[in-house]
Parts: structure tokens; sequence; C-alpha cells
């Protein structure tokens, strides 16, 4: 097992869980298996698929998806092929017979396909094994479901020998029990593996306002100057604007939602994976079928519905390993509306639950990671070091007068104002609205004009978070006071609250290149873990010429990490090139020479 993980793939050691559930496929038995996205879920059947005589058929949901693996697959020397509707006939003509004379290790198949196909070719093939990916589309509960996905129950009656594994990356006991009971799985053994992803960073900024988060998304964009990253928004006009803004900078960005004709996505999909945009500003709709393995960065935003989707997104970020950052933005305006959403939708208890859950993860004051890992039913037992509350431990101040300052507002106005117009009465704004009620006689009318209109929005969060008002989302969200806000009001009881930090912006220009760094565990022995600049630049302008001509993703060719590890330990002959990490046989013959003479020039 070992050896074939390292001439196929070039790796050395398995992944947790990994070997687990490869020698179980290789005693026949059936597997469910829970892995966070990027946790390591292909090789689990694609070891076995080389193991095994016959073909390994896989079900997968996005044709995308499909043709990212089999290049993976292809360019790592493995035979693979997809049977879909974009192929032409003689394509599919030919990939039947490899099928049926056994020629390929793994077949790559749409539920749909597979329907129609069922007592056809797969009756002509000797199939080793089933692998279900995206499970999860089976079950109307998890996020993704489709309608076909359910049909294929029948495959254990059709062929009761051949051994089935369902992967998935959604970990809902309720979408696991069904996707066992409808796949008709066989005693089938379930691993779950941690959800952890340590390499990436997690941030939120709060009651950040249009303006502020433009800004903030600029500098962090600076940070990262040509890495690949994607924006989540909460509505297609969002991404359009923040793309125009992104644009407007001269950064390459672009748009994906489900409004747009599949050409289009298709498009904004492809200008991605090979590095012709940088940015892809999206809705939900983005990114099941981007298997793009150095994605380095991650924004929200706007708040998402709940920690599943949440996690799920961020998950598309650093699945090489090398670290990654995400940022969350989270605002009132946000937590209204899909309060909104949530209580139209149906389903009110379970939406409005999820929501409060990411609603803790975004106000957390303990770390983050042990929130979303504790959401996930895995116990920690330290702090991760790596979010925004572990780097920063958030510091508090009396903020009594700040809080009785707002209260006051509030019932002076008769609890009949949102958060919009309490803002511009504590900054004596003469709004329009602020006029046109009179607010503009209250006592409290520019009472708060010493603190700036972004820093009142993060207190408002606070407050709510403290209970000292509530929304009343009947009411036109209108703010409402408390039992224990009429405490702080009247002086019975004192409020703390947590200092607002806000970091310096990167002046434009010189953002400085964050240094990616290789976990020492990870490098050889002995070498330190300093690279040579020029040469990962030149390292990877050759990986782009090779991936140009064989009209592939750079990443395809060798990934991110491979690059950085080569620029740090600096192979000169091409057996060392061979035995680095993620550089298995065929790709050793394949660009050894290439690589190793540029290094050499380099040494
Ligand atoms: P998933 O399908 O779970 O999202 P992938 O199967 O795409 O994840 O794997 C994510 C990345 O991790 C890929 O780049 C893959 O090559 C790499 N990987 C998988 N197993 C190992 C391993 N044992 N050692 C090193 N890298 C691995
Ligand atoms: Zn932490």
């Amino acid at each position: 097992m070992l050896q074939t993980l390292k001439t196929y793939f070039g790796y050395e050691r398995f992944r947790p869980l990994q070997e687990d559930i490869i020698r179980h496929l290789l005693e026949r038995k059936d597997a469910l298996v829970l892995m966070p996205t990027g946790g390591g879920k292909s090789i689990c059947y694609q070891l076995p698929a080389l193991l095994n005589k016959g073909t390994t058929v896989v079900v997968s949901p996005l044709i995308s998806l499909m043709k990212d693996q089999v290049e993976t697959l292809r360019a790592n020397g493995i035979a693979a092929g997809a049977l879909n509707s974009n192929n032409d006939e003689t394509e599919n003509a030919s990939l039947r017979r490899a099928c049926t004379e056994g020629r390929l290790k793994l077949l790559y198949i749409s539920p749909e396909r597979l329907l129609a196909e069922i007592n056809y070719l797969l009756r002509d093939m000797h199939i080793s094994l089933f692998a279900i990916d995206e499970a999860h589309c089976i079950s109307q509960w998890g996020h993704d479901f489709r309608p076909e996905y359910t049909q294929m129950g029948i495959l254990h009656q059709l062929f009761p020998q051949v051994p089935i594994i369902a992967l998935t990356a959604t970990a809902d006991k309720i979408t696991r029990e069904d996707i066992i009971r409808q796949l008709h799985l066989n005693h089938p053994r379930i691993f779950i593996s941690s959800f952890d992803r340590p390499n990436l960073s997690l941030t939120v900024k709060r009651g950040y306002q249009q303006k502020e988060k433009s800004k903030a998304i600029l500098d962090f964009i600076a940070r990262h100057p040509g890495e690949s990253g994607i924006i989540y928004c909460m509505s297609r006009n969002k991404t359009e604007s923040v793309a125009q803004m992104l644009q407007k900078q001269g950064i390459k960005a672009s748009i994906y939602h489900a409004g747009l004709s599949p050409a289009q996505r298709d498009e904004t999909q492809d200008d991605f994976i090979n590095d012709r945009i940088q940015v892809v500003c999206a809705t939900i709709a983005f990114g099941m079928g981007i298997d793009k393995s150095n994605v380095r960065w991650i924004i929200h935003y706007n708040l998402p519905k709940s920690i599943e989707s949440f996690y799920q997104e961020i998950g598309r970020a650093g699945r090489d390993g090398l670290p990654s950052d995400t940022l969350l933005f989270y605002s009132l305006a946000d937590l209204i509306l899909l309060t909104k959403f949530a209580t139209d939708s149906g389903q009110q208890n379970i939406n409005l639950e999820k929501l409060q859950r990411i609603q803790q993860y975004a106000e957390a004051d303990i770390c983050r990671r042990r929130i979303l890992l504790s959401y996930f039913g895995e116990n920690t037992t330290c702090d991760c070091g790596n979010c925004d509350v572990c780097k920063n431990p958030p510091e508090r101040f009396d903020g009594t007068i700040i809080v009785q300052k707002a209260l006051s507002a509030i019932v002076r106005s008769e609890q009949q104002i949102g958060t919009g117009i309490l803002v511009d009465i504590l900054r004596g704004n003469m709004s329009h609205e602020v006029t046109e009620k009179g607010y503009h006689h209250l006592k409290t009318f520019g009472a708060g004009r010493d603190v700036p209109a972004r820093d009142w929005h993060d207190y408002l969060l606070q407050m709510l978070q403290l209970g000292y008002f509530e929304i009343a989302y009947n009411e036109n969200n209108h703010l409402k006071i408390t039992q224990s806000g009429t405490e702080v009001l009247f002086g019975r009881t004192s409020a703390e609250l947590v200092t607002i930090r806000r970091e310096e912006a990167v002046p434009t220009g010189k953002g400085r290149k964050r240094k990616v760094a290789i976990p020492p565990k990870e490098l050889p022995l002995g070498l330190p873990n300093v690279e040579n600049d020029d040469l990962f630049e030149a390292l990877r302008s050759l990986r782009k010429r090779l991936a140009d001509q064989e009209g592939l993703p750079t990443y395809i060719v060798l990934s991110d990490k491979v690059l950085h590890l080569l620029s740090t330990s600096r192979p000169t002959t091409i057996e060392a090139f061979g035995n680095i990490s993620g550089i298995g046989e065929y790709k050793k013959k394949k660009y050894g020479k290439e690589f190793v003479e540029m290094i050499r020039k380099y040494s």
C-alpha cells in the first residue's frame, strides 16, 4: 500500500484513517467516510482501485469535478476516464471499449448516466468497487439534495458482491443515517476523521459597513498578492458590486451565481482554475465543482446561514495543506435578514437554531476553532493559536456610559427605531428619517458623537449579544429594551464591553508577501525552512509553461506545495526530485529533467 502511494501519488505517509479505510475496502466491505473538504478522501478509493483487479466506478455529481479528478489521475499516470454528456460520441465509444476491455482503473460517471448504463455497460465490466462521492446529495437533509442520487439504492441489489464506499464532508447525524439506509450499505463501518483544518486561520470582523468592508478587503488582498481567493456574498447584486469594486483597483475578479448562463459560469470557473482571474465573487452556488488546491483565502462578505455551509466554504481554501486565511464579516443587518429568511423558511426551528450557532461563532470570545469543532462533536483540549481570538484575546472595559446612551436613545424614541436611525441619533446626523420624526429634538441626539459610526455598529452587536435589547423582527426590526438593559440604563448594574481594535491598513502597493512556510515536520531532515524566492518564481513560470503546453491547470502539473518544497530543498538530481512529497514515478520521469536543470542554475 505504501509503495503504491509513493509510486503513483508521491506521498510517503497516509493521513489519519486513510490506511484503515483502504484495508477495510480491500477486505471487500462497505464503508461510510466523513472527512472535511481537503481531508484526502479521494485516495481512500483511488488506491484500492489501483490494487484491485478491474475498474472502480466513481459516482460524482458534477462534470467539472470529474474532469479535475480525471486530469489529476492521468497526470499521475493512472488510467482514468469520465463518462458524461460533455464527451462527444467517439470519445464515449472508446471509453466504453476501454471499460469492457478492463483497461481503466477508474471510471467517473454522473448518477443519471450510471442509471442509464446499469443494465448495459456496467454489466459488461469487471467492477471492483463503487465509490459514491459527495454522498450527502442523496439526503433531503443535506444541503445539495439531488433526486438522481436516491435511486442508487439499486446498486447493491444488482451488484451484491461489489463493495460500496460513500464519502462526504457533511457530518450531521440525520444525513449520515440517510446515506446508509438509502444505499443499503451492508454493516458499513463508519469512519469519521477529525474536522480540524489547522492550516486555515480564522478571523471575524464585526459591525463593518459597506465602505469599511471594501477597504478591509483591499487590504486583505494586498497581503495576498497574486493569490487565488473566493468572496462569498449573500446576493447576486453584491457579487457584482464587489467584483466591480475590485476590478476598479486592477484586481482580476469575476462573478459566479445561479443567475448566469451555464456557459458564463463555466467560463468563470475555468478562468479561476487556470489562474486567469485571481478572485471569484460568488453566491453559495460556487465551489462544489472546485478542486483547485491552491485557493489561499476565503472571505465571507455576509454571515452564512449555518456553520455547515460556512465550514464547507472555508474548506475550499488550502487543500494543499499550506497556510490559508479566512475572514468573515458579521453585521447586524445580515443577522436581521437571515433571521427573516429562517423564519419564513418552513423549517423555522431548525434554521433559527442553525443561525444561532453561526452567530455564536461570530460572537465568540473564546477560541473560534473550538466552537467549530465542538459543533461537529469533537472535543478539544487546547486553544488553536490560529484564530483572531487566540492571537488577540479580547480586552474589556467599563462601557456602562456607552450602553446607557444607546439604550436611552431607544427609550426616548419610544422603541420605534432600528439600528440605522439609532446610530444617526447618537451621532447627531440630520438624516431624513431623523428630522421627519423629530428625533433631533431628543435629549440624546448627538450624545454619542465621540464614537465613530462603525464602532457604534460593533457596540450594538455586543449589546444585543449581552441581552440589553432585542430586535422585534415582526415590527420592522425595531429595538426593544430588555429587563437587563433597564438595569444598566438606570445605573443599577454596570456593562462591560470588548475594546474595538482596528488594525493599521497596509499602504497600497506595499503589500508584504506573506511567507508560505512548510510545516517543519514535512521537510526533509536537517533542512532550514528557508526558501529561495527567485527560484520559486522561476519554477512557477516553468510550471505555467508546461501546464499551458498540456492544457492543464498549473496545480495539476505540480501543486504549490511541491513548488515550495522544491525551492526549499533544491534537489539537483532526478532521483532526489522524485523523493519530494507529491511527486510520483510518472511525474518524476515526465518533469524531473527540466525542473532539476532549473534548480541547478540557482545552486
Ligand atoms: P477531499 O476530496 O477530501 O476534499 P482530496 O482527496 O482532494 O480531499 O485531497 C486533498 C489534498 O490532499 C490533495 O491535494 C491530495 O493530493 C492531498 N493528500 C491526500 N492524501 C495525502 C497524503 N497521504 N499525504 C499528502 N497529501 C495527501
Ligand atoms: Zn483559536
